[in-house]
């Protein structure tokens, strides 16, 4: 039965940061690592933007410190008893450990039909399914206008694509950007040759006749149209990996909730992550976050905060995309049911966008502008009160 000072399951950007943490602070600890995946840890951004482009294969593998390290990849935990201080997994192997760390990130959500005809795309795994469908087809449907959808859009059609984006809001994004910005990516993508179907849903796909090398799927739409293509990809959404935690009896509130030192309410078990559910006293919130930043800069200190130093993560984190050749950062809350101010300096091409509640400024978008989310942390800090006339012209655009 394997024993670990520090028992992390979950092979993501936050058990990577959480592993370095530790060594931070605890040279010698024994760290063990349970990751559902069959790849040791990697960095997840690429999978929908560089690896289309520049980035290779080869350059998204996480450095790690292998001192009294064992990585038990390909399994996933299955119980957790906290008196115990034990895990079982999908192998009937046990666990012990002196503290825990719950990194267990998110699942995507999926349609109720086309079983495994969609790739739901999150994992290398994922990547690795579409790029090989990539060799040979040529037309690709993508659902949603999230993220991963507008991603990946972008990227199948620079790398020549026919693509097809079918999401059920009016406009790309349109629940972060404000209407002229979704409505502007609309046209943008369209100008780059990618057919966008909104307001519409998939109600239906099916794979249907081989061909020689290709599995043809066809969706249908509520609009009664039906597309035949050689890949879906859909990005709905995902849900936090919370069952371990709420058969183990640990408080919960969307994700599992942490306090500073990023300890849940269960004995010397810890989250961080996308799963983890945490207070930011900059925007007096609870969040969870599903993003790069997050899952690195709480994992570090989740790790730190394991090894027995102190730590309290008031970190507001940052986000950022790529689409084709337009990219921004943001950080906050970006919302487009909030007041919303844009601040362009070339309308639609490059901005400052602030998003406000009760006057005072809760998220910002820096829109093709790089570098400066700090100084949006400490307006967003910032009692205000805020309106355009103290915002305009006061980050630098
Ligand atoms: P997402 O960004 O939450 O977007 C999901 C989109 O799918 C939403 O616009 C949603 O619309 C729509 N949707 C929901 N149900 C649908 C349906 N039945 N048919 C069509 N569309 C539907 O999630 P995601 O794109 O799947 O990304 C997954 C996770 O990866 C997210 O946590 C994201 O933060 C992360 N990620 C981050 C980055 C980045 O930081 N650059 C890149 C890739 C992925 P409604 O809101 O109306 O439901």
């Amino acid at each position: 039965m394997p024993h670990y000072s520090y028992l992390i399951i979950g092979g993501g950007l936050a058990a990577v940061a959480a592993m370095a943490g530790i060594r931070e602070v605890d040279r010698n600890g024994t760290i063990g690592v349970i990751g559902a995946e069959v790849d040791p840890p990697y960095d997840r951004p690429p999978l929908s933007k560089g690896l289309w482009k520049d980035k290779s294969l080869e350059g998204i593998w996480q450095p790690l410190d292998k001192t009294a390290l064992t990585l038990h990849l390909g399994r996933t935990a299955r119980s957790l008893d906290p008196g115990g201080k034990r895990v079982i997994d999908d192998r009937n192997t046990t666990y012990t450990y002196s503290k825990l760390l719950l990194a267990t990130g998110c699942t995507p959500r999926r349609l109720p039909f086309g079983r495994d005809s969609i790739i739901y795309f999150r994992t290398l795994g994922d990547y690795r399914r579409l790029r090989s469908l990539t060799d040979h087809g040529s037309h690709f449907a993508v659902i949603g206008s999230g993220f991963i959808g507008s991603e990946i859009a972008a990227a199948l059609a620079m790398n020549g694509k026919k693509v097809t984006l079918v999401f059920p809001d009016q406009a790309i994004g349109s629940k972060m950007y404000p209407p002229e910005l979704a409505q502007y990516l609309n046209d943008y993508y369209q100008a780059k040759g990618v057919t966008i179907m909104g307001e519409t849903r998939i109600i239906g796909c099916q794979a249907k006749q081989q061909r020689k090398i290709l599995t043809m799927v066809d969706i249908r739409t509520n609009h009664q149209e039906v597309l035949e293509v050689d890949g879906v990809v859909a990005g709905i959404g995902v849900e936090p990996n919370v069952e371990l935690a709420r058969a183990a009896g640990i408080r919960l509130d969307h994700g599992i909730r942490v306090d500073p030192a990023l300890r849940t309410t269960g004995p010397d078990i810890y989250a961080a992550g996308d799963v983890a559910t945490f207070f930011n006293p900059s925007l007096n919130a609870w969040l969870r976050v599903e993003h790069e930043d997050n899952a690195r800069t709480m994992g570090g200190f989740a790790g730190v905060s394991m090894a027995g130093r102190s730590v309290a993560y008031n970190h507001l984190p940052f986000f950022y995309s790529d689409l084709f050749d337009l990219g921004y950062e943001a950080v906050g809350e970006i919302d487009s049911r909030l007041d919303i101010f844009a601040d362009w300096k070339i309308p639609l091409r490059q901005g400052v966008i602030y998003y406000l509640k009760e006057r005072r400024v809760r998220g910002v978008l820096f829109w093709n502008i790089f570098g400066q989310v700090d100084a949006a942390r400490t307006l967003i800090a910032a009692s205000g009160p805020f309106g355009p006339a103290n915002l305009k012209g006061r980050l630098p655009s």
